[in-house]
């Protein structure tokens, strides 16, 4: 097969590979001077506080050039930095994407890998406005850093939860966790499930509704299940709490294609990791107004626990038995 030299990223180089990403930049009034320049200028809501948090996707540590097709993981590349700015109670407003690049890539891979980061910039109302390229002797990284705002007082931290307040969750659990392992194990994954894991889809609006009307005390993003992502808050806020395992939510396709296992795999919802939904704690007597927020907004909250005083993330059965399997989250240094 031959290539046209200009469809290569070496005949392209590095400033090629820039420009040919900017082109896709959709500008933003926020944006004063955007890529091109030694640092981006941004205008900020008078008031309000800048929030940043950064995220590294490293080929065969968080993702697979098998499983992930280039377009969808850069959807996802940008989608889970959002949701840590969604997990503050925070409007994402601009990202910067760092990428660190084998030199056989293909030039459409990047291509492609562009046009999903810009798709969800698009969903999201995020601009692009900066970062590097380099050239990668180990697979392909990607690192984002996202930006957004907020006003101080509607902040949500992780250190805000209180004995006997409730712990919610949005949406559902274990479904990405699941289509892991069973792409691990070379089985056939419904495409619900592996939709959930390939194209995560950040809870910004319940977030940021929850954040406006006061109702989150304290809330995180499930990145590495539940149980530990709760357990942050735990110690940030020092409590600890009650998670109730039969409580967790599970989509109606977790249960079926778990249905003959014999027991339903829990473990999946309490450890699974990258659910990208928001794990939140409120005052017990928030409760209706939490599902009305949560209902406008299209997804669901369920309470799956509570806040105590003392130390410790308990899991607990129905009939309030502990459970006594080894639920720990994903730990990148294992
Ligand atoms: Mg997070």
């Amino acid at each position: 097969m031959t290539q046209k030299k200009s469809s290569t990223l070496a005949a392209l180089g590095e400033f090629g590979l820039i420009s040919r990403i900017t082109a896709r930049v959709t500008p933003h009034e926020s944006v004063i001077t955007g890529i091109g320049d030694d640092a981006a200028v941004t205008a900020l809501t008078p008031g309000m506080r800048l929030l940043t948090s950064t995220d590294m996707l490293l080929e065969d540590v968080h993702f697979r050039r098998a499983w992930h097709d280039p377009f969808t993981l850069g959807r996802k590349s940008l989608a889970v930095s959002i949701s840590d700015i969604a997990a503050m109670g925070g409007i994402p407003h601009w990202a910067l994407l760092s990428l660190a690049i084998p030199p056989d890539l293909p030039l459409d891979f990047i291509d492609d890998l562009m046009r999903g980061f810009q798709e969800v910039a698009t969903e999201y109302n995020v601009t692009l406005i900066g970062g590097d390229t380099c050239s990668s002797r180990n697979g392909l990284t990607i690192s984002v850093t996202i930006m957004g705002e907020q006003y101080p007082d509607l902040i949500v931290r992780r250190s805000g939860a209180q004995p006997d307040d409730d712990i919610w969750v949005t949406g559902t659990l274990g479904d990405a966790a699941f289509a892991l392992s069973q792409l691990e194990n070379g089985t056939a994954v419904s495409e619900s499930l592996l939709s959930r894991l390939l194209n995560p889809a950040p809870r910004v609006s319940v977030a940021l509704a929850f954040a406006e009307a006061g109702l989150a005390t304290a809330m995180i993003d499930v990145s590495d299940g539940i149980r530990a992502d709760f357990g942050h808050i735990a110690d940030m806020s020092g409590v600890g709490g009650t998670l109730r395992v039969d409580d967790l939510p599970l989509s109606g396709m977790f249960r079926s294609v778990t249905a003959d296992l014999g027991a339903i795999p829990f473990e999946y919802a309490l450890t699974g990791g990258e659910d990208y939904e928001l794990c939140f704690t409120a005052r017990n007597s928030n409760r209706e107004k939490i599902v009305a927020c949560a209902k406008k907004c299209g997804v669901a909250a369920t309470r799956v626990g509570i806040v105590t005083s003392f130390s410790g993330v308990t899991v607990i059965t129905r009939d309030g038995t502990p459970c006594t399997a080894p639920f720990n989250g994903f730990n990148h240094f294992t």
